[in-house]
């Protein structure tokens, strides 16, 4: 296994970490214990030491399951990583409560990485009114926690006033090869670097969509090497950056654990060749793409019910990849389809893209006629 080191907060962790969002499920929609049990095991048993949940998961059941699961192992043979969603709470109290609820369901009573969830500018102010980091930091004196940071979801202005506001420990950004130029991206990389701020990277393979190419761009990776994995090329790219220090895999099965170890256990950087591929598949991508939409949600809520980010999510994922998913997801949205726009025009007023939302949600509607599309 990889090991890279936090030399800012003393800490070397493994370069893939394992996310707890996607535990795979039995037939009652519960997190299956048995086979997550056995995907633990084997990741622990490969020397993975970062393991990240959040208080929301799983409907609230992530964390309940890895305090069970990770009971049989000594507390200081890994990290653990879980999250404050400040959005459902309006007091230090309640985030007081949520703190103790999450160690007692962690079985433990310390955090090793404690991040605030999912940070955009509209969060962050609450956190600043609420004054939760003060908060954070009294736990850390208090050794309920013992390196705080944040993760993010929104434009590269907000992350840099966000990371630098604070003498954070670490931060969490989404980074893969499709998305360089997406919320923080490459640039919020580089300021990671700049300020010395160790980084953790979620979604390296975009929800599960790097592994699910068109087949005229797998083929540009197999004709490099037929028998890598498209996740192993994913994840490689994203370890390509020093300042990425755990690279989070939310694993929903025994064979993504297996294959991911395998991308590790022994971490070649990517050669020339390989680098050239990816762009390659990166360039072509962005070729596709339907929208610029960077989903930051801030035309929202139409007053007529349009989901105008999902609509958009769809449209890109739709035409970009074989995804019949996401064909099935958009017809599922019913009344908050693009079909529901009454062209009042409030949410182009508030775009920081300046998509001409209107045109671009008739294309979304010709696009996913029975007729069109993927
Ligand atoms: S233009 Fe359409 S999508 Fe935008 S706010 Fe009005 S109804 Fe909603
Ligand atoms: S349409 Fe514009 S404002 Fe709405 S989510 Fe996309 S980028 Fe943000």
């Amino acid at each position: 296994m990889e090991y890279r080191s936090m030399d800012k907060i003393g800490e070397k962790v493994s370069l893939l970490g394992f996310g707890c969002m996607r535990f795979p499920k039995d037939e009652q929609g519960e997190i299956d214990e048995v086979l997550t049990e056995k995907m633990l095991d084997e990741a622990l048993k490969c020397g993975v030491n970062y393991i990240d949940t959040a208080y929301l998961y799983h409907n609230r059941t992530s964390e309940d399951a890895l305090g069970k699961l990770l009971k049989k192992y000594d507390r200081s043979s890994y990290k653990l990583a879980t999250k404050l969603p400040d959005w459902i709470l309006d007091s230090k109290e309640e985030a007081q409560k949520i703190l103790e609820e999450q160690l007692s369901k962690l079985q433990t009573d310390y955090i090793d990485f404690y991040l605030l969830h999912a940070l955009d500018a509209r969060r962050w102010e609450h956190i600043k009114k609420l004054e939760l980091v003060s908060l954070c930091r009294q736990w850390q004196r208090e050794g309920k926690i013992r390196h705080l940071g944040f993760s993010f979801h929104d434009g590269y202005e907000v992350f840099e006033e966000i990371i630098k506001a604070e003498d954070w420990d670490f931060c969490q950004i989404q980074l893969n090869y499709m998305d360089t130029d997406f919320q923080a991206g490459e640039r919020g990389y580089r300021l990671t670097e700049e300020l010395g701020i160790p980084l953790i990277v979620m979604e390296p393979i975009r929800g599960g969509m790097l592994v699910n190419l068109p087949k005229d761009l797998a083929e540009r990776f197999h004709q490099v090497d037929k028998e890598a994995s498209l996740a192993s090329w994913a994840l490689r790219w994203a370890a390509s950056h020093s300042n990425v220090k755990v690279i989070l895999s939310g694993m929903s099965s025994y064979e993504n654990v297996l294959d991911n170890l395998n991308t590790f256990k022994e971490y070649k950087p990517l050669g020339e060749e390989e680098a050239a591929a990816v762009r390659d598949v990166q360039k072509e991508l962005l070729n596709r793409v339907k929208s610029r939409c960077t989903g930051c949600g801030y035309c929202m809520p139409c007053p007529f019910g349009v989901n105008i980010p999902e609509n958009f999510q769809f449209y890109n994922a739709c035409s970009l990849f074989d995804d019949a998913r996401s064909r099935r997801l958009y017809y599922g949205m019913g009344k908050t389809q693009s079909t529901a726009c009454r062209e009042c025009g409030k949410c182009e007023k508030a775009c920081p893209q300046h998509i001409k939302i209107r045109e671009e949600l008739k294309n979304v509607t010709d696009f996913f006629q029975p007729e069109e599309g993927c």
